[in-house]
């Protein structure tokens, strides 16, 4: 019997890194996968990839930041699957930039992917999952929301802190519709986003100085988690805060 048997999962970001992952483990552990992102041959390749280990999956264009990608995304769950259970608000961006080098361009689009993108999602979601009976959210924040870093880009940051509190105010709206919303914070973690990083051995020891395990992760280690959130095992936890980031924020 699989953890998330009978669940109806969307995640944004599915077509690569960890929504990628995420949609794999979702699928071996029993759910219907909608995968959503903008890059489409990805996300059609980690749906063949789901379909021939018998899994269930559906890749969808859906860029987070437009409205009616939403609306027409729920429509064509609840139309093809019959409900929705589980939202992963994956989808994000990285630019390591500093309060100085930002443009106001740049600090939009940051805010527009990371954090509208996220708003948007759960507004479309909940009148879903009201009528599923409920449901979860599980948002990707990172450790720079919760904490700073001279390295992780002041937009990111700022977007992620936002992630964090508006995952609570959520929780607390919805606790009584059986909505529950958690956060959840990597640590770096080995994806695309992360390449360009790890590729310059400088960069990427400096990185790894703040990890007492002394190491970064593989998305699977992330999904973990986030099927954790997703599923009914974490049936009492709402407006939390998962970590997993090799002790980083432990200093
Ligand atoms: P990634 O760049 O590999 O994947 C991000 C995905 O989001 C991509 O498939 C991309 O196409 C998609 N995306 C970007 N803009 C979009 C849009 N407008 N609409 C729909 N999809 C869009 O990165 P990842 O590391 O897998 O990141 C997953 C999540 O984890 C993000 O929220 C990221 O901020 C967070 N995170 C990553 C790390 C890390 O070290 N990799 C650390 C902490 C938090």
């Amino acid at each position: 019997m699989g953890r998330l048997d009978g669940k109806v999962a969307i995640i944004t970001g599915g077509s690569r890194g960890q929504g990628a992952s995420e949609g794999i483990l979702f699928a071996k552990e029993g759910a219907k996968v909608v995968l959503a992102d903008i890059l489409d041959a990805e996300g059609a390749s980690v749906e063949a990839q789901i379909r021939e280990e018998g899994g269930d999956a559906t890749y969808i264009r859906l860029d987070v930041t437009q409205e009616a990608d939403w609306v027409r995304a729920i429509e064509l769950v609840e139309s093809s699957y019959g409900k929705l259970d589980v939202l992963v608000n994956n989808a994000a961006i990285w630019v390591p930039n500093t309060v100085e080098d930002t443009t106001e361009e740049e600090w939009d689009r940051m805010m527009a992917i990371n954090a509208k993108g996220v708003f948007l999602g759960t507004k479309h979601s909940i009148p879903a999952m009201r009528r599923a009976g409920g449901g979860t959210i599980v948002n990707i924040s990172s450790i720079a929301g919760l904490v700073g870093n001279p390295r992780s880009g002041v937009a990111y940051a700022a977007s992620k802190g936002a992630v964090r509190l508006f995952t609570k105010a959520t929780a607390i709206q919805h606790a009584k519709d059986n909505i529950r919303c958690n956060s959840v914070h990597p640590g770096p973690i080995d994806t695309p986003m992360t390449e360009s990083s790890r590729r310059d051995p400088s960069q990427h020891e400096q990185r790894l100085a703040r990890v007492p395990m002394g190491r970064s992760a593989g998305p699977e280690e992330v999904a973990y988690g986030v099927l954790f959130l997703a599923s009914d095992e974490s049936s009492y936890m709402t407006g939390s805060e998962m970590v997993i980031d090799g002790g980083v924020t432990a200093w």
